[in-house]
């Protein structure tokens, strides 16, 4: 069997973080059969004994979609209005997708300082156990209208790394806009190569040259890297998939489709 199949067979809890560049499509818009493709896999994944629980972005781009203006205002407060647009029509869309297997979703928005207190942290790992114990698939972003930046996560790859970990998760799957962590940056590169094993972080780094952040989203391939280090640290691994690729999730457990793995722990 692959790496990936591997591990999300012997997985149980499962954290699937969604990039804001799998959700959009070229225009910035929700692209919403990929939204609903997802849905239908973490479906499969729970009629397969699975506990999921996602970490969406998009709250930015569903406010764009929603509003039809404002994408270009740079100041926080626009941001910050955005998203609170936004988080409603992501909530909407998820709403909607998983009401088609009888399947609620609940929504949990984080700032930095909710995972510094340990109180906070505790309390929202009990509202997390007890959302997936009751069948519910809590879906998770930072909460963007309070996140100035003195207590902004700033991007969803750390914030789905540090979900994972609270709630121990046997593995992070994050779905991005790329293939996995290559060599050099594929989007200007026509030689690049994929890794699809990392079992050191600090020597991947040393082989790779990390191009530039996307268009749409806040992390780049350093923020996943990083992500997978923090989970990593914890013993647990992370895979990082093409999540715009249709039914990524099927493929990689079928092996069709192949990514990155970062493993922790033994394995
Ligand atoms: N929380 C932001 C949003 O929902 C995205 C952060 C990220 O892309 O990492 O728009």
């Amino acid at each position: 069997m692959n790496p990936i199949s591997n591990l999300i067979n012997s997985s149980r809890k499962i954290v699937i973080k969604i990039g804001s560049n799998v959700l959009s499509d070229d225009n910035g818009a929700v692209n919403k059969t990929v939204l609903h493709n997802i849905v239908e896999q973490v479906n499969d994944l729970r009629n397969a004994g699975k506990q999921v629980i996602i970490v969406s972005s998009g709250a930015g781009i569903c406010g764009v979609g929603a509003i039809n203006k404002w994408s270009r205002r740079k100041d926080m407060n626009y941001k910050q209005a955005l998203c609170a647009i936004g988080q409603v029509e992501l909530m909407m869309a998820y709403k909607e997708y998983f009401a088609d297997y009888d399947i609620h979703v609940g929504q949990i928005l984080l700032t930095k300082e909710d995972l510094q207190d340990p109180h906070r942290a505790l309390n929202i790992r009990n509202a997390l156990f007890t959302l997936v114990d009751e069948g519910v698939v809590p879906v998770i972003n930072e909460n963007d209208s309070v996140s100035v930046d003195e207590i902004k996560i700033g991007d969803n790859d750390t914030l789905s790394a540090h979900v994972a970990n609270l709630w121990n998760a046997d593995v992070l799957i994050v779905l991005s806009d790329i293939d996995g962590v290559f060599d050099r940056d594929p989007k200007t590169t026509d030689n690049a190569k994929l890794i699809e094993e990392v079992t050191n972080i600090d020597s991947l780094l040393s082989q790779i040259s990390i191009g530039e952040t996307s268009s749409f989203g806040t992390g780049g391939i350093a923020c996943k890297i990083e992500a997978a280090r923090l989970v990593n640290n914890y013993g647990n691994s992370m895979i990082l998939l093409n999540g715009k690729k249709q039914d990524i999730i099927r493929k990689g457990i079928s092996g069709e489709m192949s990514g990155t793995v970062f493993f922790g722990g033994d394995l």
